[in-house]
């Protein structure tokens, strides 16, 4: 039961921090869409046996797109939770194209827990691609997006089939969706 509010709790916290922000696509999805979704895929890749997985994966842009401090995460939600957060966390001080670069060459560098929110976190934005690509991303853009995500996932392989399955059938989609022709 004590997991169970700590879950719940996360994902208030989730949709209070993140409550103004929508996803790039046409769609302009609510933003807890994309947590729940990860969190989902983590809970159901191990069994939900691990809430302090779930709880981070809840969690995991909440430094790097709300500022939300890792004091204020380690407060609420414990020092296990917040490392496995800062391990998904870009340096956004950095250049776009410097952190795409560095999230491929680090992956394989982290944490199990990191990786298994890693993976679901390509798969989820993936499926997103597919179903509600951002309006002013080009078939080359949306490509490129695909092919740099399974960069970053094959290094982060050998833990979940289940869930790396997951990845391969969305990045298959998005691939499929990519070179439907627009209509004229
Ligand atoms: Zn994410």
């Amino acid at each position: 039961m004590e997991n169970l509010i700590r879950v719940i709790k996360a994902a208030d916290a989730a949709a209070r921090w993140h409550v103004h922000q929508r996803r790039k696509g046409a769609d302009r999805e609510p933003y807890i869409k994309h947590l729940l979704e990860d969190a989902s895929l983590v809970t159901v890749a191990t069994e939900g046996r691990e809430p302090d997985l779930t709880v981070a994966a809840l969690q995991h842009d909440a430094i790097e797109d709300q500022g939300i401090s890792a004091e204020e995460i380690t407060k609420e939600f414990g020092q296990k939770v917040v490392a496995v957060v800062m391990e998904v966390t870009d340096d956004k001080s950095l250049p776009k194209a410097e952190r795409k670069r560095l999230q491929v060459e680090n992956a394989g560098k982290k944490s199990r827990e990191a990786k298994l929110i890693k993976l679901a976190d390509k798969t989820s934005n993936l499926r997103a691609i597919t179903n509600s690509p951002p309006p002013d991303w080009s078939v080359e853009r949306r490509k490129q997006y695909v092919q740099w995500a399974k960069d970053v996932v094959a290094n982060v392989r050998g833990l979940s089939p289940w869930l790396e399955q997951q990845f391969d059938d969305a990045a298959e989609r998005a691939m499929q969706s990519v070179n439907v022709p627009i209509p004229m």
